[in-house]
């Protein structure tokens, strides 16, 4: 839909910045997919420093940089009109768990609304408040809860950014096979250190390539515009149709919030710290769970079987380790269901190896029963400890986290962790009556 709006208004209007795909809470419940939202910030053509953005129909496709005059009451009315035929027409509004909508707002509402709809539970009564009090254009669909992902994604200021490189089908390929060389997107991800999440070598995901028979033939996910551009044409497939570039939130954490465990509510994402007071066990199905506590309380933590490999890491702790886990929050019952996880403590292990030696003939010496001590049987000596000996951990100190094929949208991979925030490009942020 993004990209049928942006070639339909690109020939009359300009759009300011990049088009923006921005993810919502992972954890709603009611949520469609991705919980994801597109926003289009427009203005009137004559920006004076422009970028390419993508292609369609083989024609460049290009934002401003800079500001632009804004769209007088005609033009707004104009672009509200081609919003809505374009949601009415392509929207999935037949699938039972779609409930679209579309916002046009003059003003970005208040960035708090972004923080709340990405990390909490906002209500579809509280945006339609917004909406009211800043004379927006909008419509929902349905249940109408897609008004608050759109006007939750218009409020995002972004602190840390990605983007994404979107390749698009021609429609009479929609819902066919793809045909995505493999090799070439191993190849891309290797020559491309700024690119994340593209594929999984060792559960063999290959992680640009959608499930669903949508219209995108593949994303690819990263720090740096211009690479992904050279990422694209790296990767061998059927015809493009079209590509456009977005600004994303994805891979930033932007939904976790920190918090002692008694504060930690369903449906929330969390980072929280505490030491193992349970150790790890399996159950049906292969998922993994162990219990942290707090000064404030304790909670169950899972590895759930999509997680592959990383499940091997969380057997590896023991009671007493000291551990900061990231994730999502299950309701019934309360447990974290983790994405990545810090190891911050590991506890020596001591073991019992062998009886103790006599030191006078040089013999093991044999218990005398249950926490009994031991004795020589030729001496008579006898000693209350064995020889202990520490027992290897199976995981060192340090940051994990979930396989790609098990990755979600904003989780921050770590191969993201240790690079600095990128620095700010041009905010469009502001009261200065932004047309969106
Ligand atoms: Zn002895």
């Amino acid at each position: 839909m993004a990209r049928t709006i942006i070639q339909k208004i690109t020939k009359k209007y300009e759009i300011i910045g990049y088009p923006r795909l921005v993810r919502l809470n992972p954890n709603i419940p009611w949520k469609t997919r991705g919980n994801g939202a597109l926003c289009l910030h427009v203005g009137k053509h004559g920006g004076k420093i422009k970028r390419k953005i993508g292609e369609i129909n083989s024609l460049d496709v290009f934002c401003s940089l800079t500001f632009t005059k804004e769209l007088d009451e005609n033009e707004q009315r104009n672009l509200a009109t081609i919003v809505k035929e374009t949601v009415e027409t392509q929207a999935r509004i037949d699938d039972e768990n779609t409930n679209p909508g579309y916002v046009l707002l003059l003003k970005k509402p208040d960035v708090d609304l972004y923080q709340k709809a990405v990390t909490k539970i906002v209500t579809l009564d509280n945006v339609q408040i917004i909406l009211h009090n800043q004379q927006a254009m909008f419509e929902g669909y349905k249940n109408g809860r897609g008004l608050i992902g759109a006007t939750a994604a218009i409020s995002w200021e972004p602190l840390d950014r990605t983007f994404e490189l979107i390749a698009y089908r021609p429609q009479q390929r929609w819902g066919t096979k793809r045909q995505i060389d493999l090799k070439s997107v191993i190849q891309m991800d290797a020559d491309c250190p700024s690119t994340f999440d593209n594929y999984d070598a060792r559960n063999h995901h290959n992680r640009i390539v959608p499930n669903s028979p949508c219209p995108i033939l593949y994303g690819i996910r990263g720090n740096d515009v211009e690479e992904l551009v050279i990422a694209s044409t790296q990767v061998k497939s059927e015809p493009v149709d079209s590509w456009l570039l977005f600004e994303t939130n994805q891979g930033t954490d932007n939904h976790l919030q920190k918090k002692q465990i008694a504060q930690i509510q369903p449906f929330e994402s969390v980072i929280t710290e505490g030491s193992v007071v349970e150790n790890p066990f399996t159950i049906q199905g292969g998922h993994v769970l162990f219990t942290i506590k707090d000064l404030t309380g304790t909670i169950p933590c899972a590895a759930y079987e999509p997680t592959k490999e990383f499940r091997n890491t969380v057997r590896g702790l023991h009671v007493g380790d000291l551990v900061e886990v990231y994730g999502g929050v299950r309701e019934h019952p309360l447990t974290i269901n983790l994405e990545k996880l810090a190891v911050k403590h590991l506890i020596t292990l001591l073991v019992k190896t062998e009886n103790p030696v006599c030191q006078t003939c040089g013999k093991h010496m044999k218990s005398k029963g249950t926490e009994q001590g031991y004795k020589c049987i030729k001496c008579g000596t006898t000693s209350v400890t064995p020889i202990i000996q520490e027992k290897p951990r199976t995981i060192t100190k340090g940051f994990y986290e979930v396989p790609v094929c098990a990755r979600r949208h904003l989780s921050k991979p770590l191969k993201r962790m240790n690079q600095a925030t990128p620095s700010l490009l041009v905010s469009f942020s502001g009261n200065e009556g932004i047309q969106r």
